[in-house]
């Protein structure tokens, strides 16, 4: 990796971060902002490195947002490693870090959420109820403190960019989504800061979601086109590990997000399981003829 030759600057105040990037914009550069939590992996490097090669000033922000962690999930556990988390930004090309505290993004009495219709209920929206609220809320805050050009997410949250698109088409956010694809382990793990609260007996069984959408897709490949069959061929794959629990498998629309029962053009085959304290997600866009 190459260390970028500017300094890194870290700003944990909004309204210093919102001028800094008009700053640069009113200098005729181009912003890509990378929305995180922190514990950046190869993942989250490979957004930072696809803004770096699309836009000249590349903003990463880093922020646990509490509002989007239901009661009893892991916000209070969630890793946070900022010395490390800086090292990776300045391997990566970032320019600007904006890590603001959650008194600095909720004030008291702030009280307004974004709702993005029926998009939020189904996949993770069902096991994880006000999840995609608080995603959205903090999308839209972080697109107004930091006006970019274009926005990256990953592939593997695909409902969360799914309902991102919506936002930004439905409220009119001058910027453009940009997605990227999923960076997996070699033995094709989805990489995931929450894959550190696996033990090495689930880390070894976690391998079963990514060969479970493999199998979704052999078995369309053969000319299965009933939805219910090729799913309950992957809840039984994934139920030969004895620490998986199944959250959901489902094979929906990828663009509604709503269930199909004949397969006849792409669907998202989407699902989250259950290693001990880890909840993971996985996802591919399945085609006939692929
Ligand atoms: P997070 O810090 O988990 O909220 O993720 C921040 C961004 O990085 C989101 O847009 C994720 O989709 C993306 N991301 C997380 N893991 C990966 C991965 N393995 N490959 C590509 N992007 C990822």
């Amino acid at each position: 990796m190459k260390e970028s030759a500017k300094e890194l600057r870290w700003i944990s105040d909004k309204r210093e971060a919102r001028r800094s990037v008009l700053e640069a914009r009113a200098s005729g550069k181009r912003i890509g902002l990378v929305p995180t939590m922190g514990n950046l992996h190869v993942g989250h490097a490979s957004l930072f490195r696809q803004a770096r090669g699309e836009t000249d000033v590349v903003v990463a922000t880093i922020f646990v947002n509490p509002i989007q962690f239901c009661p009893g999930e892991d916000f209070e556990a969630y890793p946070r490693t900022p010395k490390e988390d800086r090292e990776i930004c300045n391997a990566a090309g970032v320019d600007i870090v904006f890590a603001p505290d959650v008194a600095e993004m909720y004030p008291t009495g702030a009280c307004t959420r974004v709702q993005v219709g029926e998009l939020e209920e189904p996949l993770c929206g069902g096991n994880r109820p006000g999840h995609f609220v608080g995603v959205a809320t903090v999308v839209a805050k972080l697109f107004h403190i930091i006006p970019a050009d274009a926005a990256y997410f990953g592939a593997k949250d695909y409902q969360q960019v799914r309902i991102l698109r919506q936002m930004v088409e439905d409220l009119d956010f001058p910027v453009e989504i940009r997605v990227c694809p999923t960076v997996r382990e070699s033995d094709g793990l989805a990489m995931s800061s929450r894959n550190r609260y696996l033990s090495q007996e689930e880390r070894r069984q976690a391998t079963i979601l990514k060969r479970s959408l493999e199998l979704a897709d052999a078995l369309l490949q053969q000319g299965e086109k009933n939805a219910t069959r090729i799913r309950q061929r992957m809840v039984d794959l994934i139920q030969t590990m004895n620490r998986a629990e199944v959250d959901y498998v489902e094979i929906v629309d990828p663009d509604s997000l709503q269930g199909v029962q004949s397969i006849e053009g792409p669907v998202l085959a989407a699902l989250a399981v259950r290693f001990g304290k880890a909840r993971l997600i996985d996802n591919a866009v399945l085609q006939r003829g692929q």
